[in-house]
């Protein structure tokens, strides 16, 4: 299984070496060729409205939502998530996403006083202790639909906000478990969302 990284902007390096440290070789893809090539795709985290355009400007865009539609694996964190995302609140003007996930999510959503910040969660999932979790002006799910599983929440103010969800070959996180250094995520992507031939669409 050949899996690539969307190079086009953002931390694509830290989850190629995230798999790494599982003995999984990954490929920085930005061609049209390199994107059509690959078996499972992660879109970094970065700037989700820069990734976007950047995909538009090379002729990329409209490839990587058909393959992401027509079933190809793919994991998004952070921007990723958002990318993922069949709607999103707090967009720039004009915003695309690839979308693929019944979902919309929330741009910036924890807002400046937790901007960024690191907690311990349990994910549905990952067995053994509580994942580090690592949310850079992350976005939270904010309303999802029937096919989709919350995996991690993070409470707030009595409320519950989805930070990890699945559906099907889809799979997508607030956070960013490529800089935290626990790597059973990238695991869980590989192992369970990739072999998961049932749940392709
Ligand atoms: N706030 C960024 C966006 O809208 C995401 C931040 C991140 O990926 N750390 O794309």
């Amino acid at each position: 299984m050949k899996v690539g990284v969307l190079a086009l902007q953002g931390d694509f390096r830290e989850h190629i070496a995230a798999l790494a440290s599982l003995d999984i070789a990954a490929y920085e893809v930005r061609s049209a060729a390199e994107i059509s090539s690959v078996d499972a795709l992660i879109l970094p985290g970065g700037e989700s409205t820069t990734i976007a355009k950047l995909a538009r400007s090379f002729d990329l865009f409209d490839l990587i939502k058909g393959r992401i539609a027509a079933g190809l694996p793919v994991y998004g964190s952070c921007a990723g998530m958002i990318l993922l995302a069949d709607r999103v609140l707090d967009s720039a003007l004009g915003q695309e996403t690839f979308g693929g996930i019944d979902m919309t999510v929330r741009r910036n959503a924890f807002g400046r006083q937790v901007d960024s910040f690191e907690t311990e969660l349990e994910m549905l999932g990952i067995p053994g202790p509580a994942i580090k979790t690592i949310f850079i002006r992350a976005p939270w799910v904010e309303q999802y639909g029937a096919v989709v599983s919350v995996l991690a929440s993070v409470e707030i103010g009595g409320f519950s906000h989805p930070v990890a969800v699945r559906q099907g070959n889809l799979l997508a996180t607030s956070f960013h478990p490529e800089i935290s250094g626990d790597n059973r995520i990238h695991k869980f992507f590989v192992d369970e969302v990739c072999s998961d031939l049932s749940s392709r669409t």
